[in-house]
Protein backbone atom coordinates (compact mmCIF):
# COMPACT_ATOMS: atom_id res chain seq x y z
CA UNK A 1 0.00 0.00 0.00
CA UNK A 2 1.40 3.17 -0.90
CA UNK A 3 0.48 6.30 1.27
CA UNK A 4 1.60 9.48 0.43
CA UNK A 5 4.45 8.18 -1.79
CA UNK A 6 5.86 5.68 0.63
CA UNK A 7 5.42 2.22 0.44
CA UNK A 8 4.01 1.20 3.99
CA UNK A 9 4.75 -2.54 3.13
CA UNK A 10 7.81 -2.11 1.49
CA UNK A 11 8.88 0.24 4.80
CA UNK A 12 8.02 -2.69 6.98
CA UNK A 13 10.00 -5.22 5.52
CA UNK A 14 13.17 -3.22 7.42
CA UNK A 15 11.34 -4.08 10.28
CA UNK A 16 13.05 -7.70 11.70
CA UNK A 17 11.73 -10.22 14.56
CA UNK A 18 13.60 -9.23 17.55
CA UNK A 19 14.23 -12.96 18.06
CA UNK A 20 14.65 -14.67 14.80
CA UNK A 21 16.79 -10.90 13.53
CA UNK A 22 17.29 -12.64 10.16
CA UNK A 23 13.17 -12.18 9.54
CA UNK A 24 10.56 -9.22 8.85
CA UNK A 25 8.27 -9.01 10.20
CA UNK A 26 6.30 -9.38 7.04
CA UNK A 27 7.77 -12.45 6.37
CA UNK A 28 6.71 -13.59 9.58
CA UNK A 29 3.21 -13.25 8.79
CA UNK A 30 2.62 -10.49 11.78
CA UNK A 31 0.98 -7.91 9.88
CA UNK A 32 -2.36 -8.83 8.91
CA UNK A 33 -3.29 -5.42 7.48
CA UNK A 34 -2.25 -1.90 6.32
CA UNK A 35 -4.89 0.89 6.43
CA UNK A 36 -5.04 4.57 5.82
CA UNK A 37 -8.26 6.14 7.28
CA UNK A 38 -7.83 10.05 6.99
CA UNK A 39 -4.60 11.24 8.13
CA UNK A 40 -4.12 7.95 10.45
CA UNK A 41 -2.54 4.95 9.39
CA UNK A 42 -3.78 1.70 11.53
CA UNK A 43 -1.42 -1.43 11.12
CA UNK A 44 -3.02 -4.78 12.33
CA UNK A 45 -0.45 -7.78 13.72
CA UNK A 46 -1.36 -10.60 15.32
CA UNK A 47 1.01 -11.86 17.87
CA UNK A 48 3.08 -15.11 17.08
CA UNK A 49 3.26 -16.95 20.39
CA UNK A 50 0.88 -15.44 23.18
CA UNK A 51 3.58 -15.01 25.64
CA UNK A 52 6.47 -13.43 23.11
CA UNK A 53 7.33 -9.47 24.72
CA UNK A 54 8.98 -9.21 21.48
CA UNK A 55 5.36 -8.26 20.35
CA UNK A 56 6.04 -5.00 22.23
CA UNK A 57 8.98 -4.63 20.60
CA UNK A 58 7.83 -5.02 17.32
CA UNK A 59 5.15 -2.48 18.07
CA UNK A 60 6.97 -0.04 18.98
CA UNK A 61 9.17 -0.62 15.68
CA UNK A 62 6.40 -0.17 13.47
CA UNK A 63 4.92 3.10 15.23
CA UNK A 64 8.36 5.06 15.33
CA UNK A 65 9.35 3.80 11.77
CA UNK A 66 6.25 5.27 10.57
CA UNK A 67 6.56 8.54 12.67
CA UNK A 68 10.11 8.52 11.05
CA UNK A 69 8.53 8.38 7.55
CA UNK A 70 6.13 11.01 7.84
CA UNK A 71 3.46 9.37 9.60
CA UNK A 72 2.63 10.70 13.03
CA UNK A 73 -0.92 9.52 13.27
CA UNK A 74 -0.46 5.44 14.08
CA UNK A 75 -2.71 3.08 15.50
CA UNK A 76 -1.43 -0.84 16.35
CA UNK A 77 -4.25 -3.12 15.96
CA UNK A 78 -3.67 -6.41 18.09
CA UNK A 79 -5.58 -9.17 16.66
CA UNK A 80 -5.82 -12.60 18.23
CA UNK A 81 -8.11 -14.67 15.87
CA UNK A 82 -7.14 -16.21 14.11
CA UNK A 83 -4.38 -17.01 16.15
CA UNK A 84 -0.96 -17.07 14.48
CA UNK A 85 0.37 -20.30 13.26
CA UNK A 86 3.85 -20.75 12.03
CA UNK A 87 2.15 -21.30 8.06
CA UNK A 88 1.67 -17.50 7.74
CA UNK A 89 5.70 -17.63 7.62
CA UNK A 90 6.09 -16.65 3.64
CA UNK A 91 8.57 -19.47 1.58
CA UNK A 92 10.79 -16.57 1.15
CA UNK A 93 10.96 -16.53 5.11
CA UNK A 94 11.02 -19.97 5.49
CA UNK A 95 14.78 -20.30 2.91
CA UNK A 96 16.16 -17.11 5.24
CA UNK A 97 15.24 -19.14 8.19
CA UNK A 98 17.52 -22.34 7.11
CA UNK A 99 20.15 -19.85 5.63
CA UNK A 100 20.73 -18.32 8.81
CA UNK A 101 20.87 -22.15 10.13
CA UNK A 102 17.14 -22.72 11.90
CA UNK A 103 15.06 -25.41 10.68
CA UNK A 104 11.69 -24.03 9.20
CA UNK A 105 8.85 -25.35 10.84
CA UNK A 106 7.11 -28.38 9.45
CA UNK A 107 3.77 -29.96 10.82
CA UNK A 108 3.17 -32.82 12.68
CA UNK A 109 6.01 -35.68 12.96
CA UNK A 110 7.72 -35.10 9.68
CA UNK A 111 11.31 -35.29 10.40
CA UNK A 112 13.57 -32.12 10.97
CA UNK A 113 16.22 -31.19 8.18
CA UNK A 114 19.68 -30.05 9.24
CA UNK A 115 19.49 -26.62 7.70
CA UNK A 116 23.42 -27.43 7.40
CA UNK A 117 23.90 -30.40 5.86
CA UNK A 118 19.89 -30.77 4.62
CA UNK A 119 19.94 -34.33 6.47
CA UNK A 120 17.19 -35.27 7.96
CA UNK A 121 18.51 -37.91 10.60
CA UNK A 122 18.73 -35.27 13.72
CA UNK A 123 17.50 -35.87 16.88
CA UNK A 124 15.63 -33.31 19.66
CA UNK A 125 17.97 -32.49 22.17
CA UNK A 126 15.72 -29.99 24.22
CA UNK A 127 12.15 -28.87 23.35
CA UNK A 128 13.61 -25.29 24.19
CA UNK A 129 16.18 -23.95 22.43
CA UNK A 130 17.84 -19.89 22.24
CA UNK A 131 14.34 -19.08 22.75
CA UNK A 132 10.70 -20.75 24.37
CA UNK A 133 9.77 -20.46 20.18
CA UNK A 134 12.49 -22.59 18.94
CA UNK A 135 13.94 -26.72 19.97
CA UNK A 136 17.16 -27.30 20.12
CA UNK A 137 18.17 -30.31 18.02
CA UNK A 138 21.09 -31.96 16.78
CA UNK A 139 22.02 -33.83 13.75
CA UNK A 140 23.26 -36.70 13.25
CA UNK A 141 25.34 -36.42 10.39
CA UNK A 142 27.54 -33.26 10.77
CA UNK A 143 26.62 -33.84 14.61
CA UNK A 144 26.21 -30.42 14.10
CA UNK A 145 23.34 -28.51 16.92
CA UNK A 146 20.48 -26.17 15.41
CA UNK A 147 17.51 -24.47 16.65
CA UNK A 148 14.76 -25.61 15.12
CA UNK A 149 11.38 -23.02 14.89
CA UNK A 150 8.53 -24.92 16.70
CA UNK A 151 5.20 -25.08 14.64
CA UNK A 152 2.23 -24.34 16.49
ZN1 LIG B 1 23.73 -31.88 9.44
Amino acid sequence: MVVQGVDIEKELRSITDPEIPVLSIMDMGIVRKIEQFGDQLEITITPTYTACPAMDVIASSIRLKLIELGFPKVTIKQVLVPAWTTDWITAEGRKKLQEYGIAPPVKSEAPIQCPQCKSYHTEQISLFGSTACKALYKCLDCHEPFDYFKCH
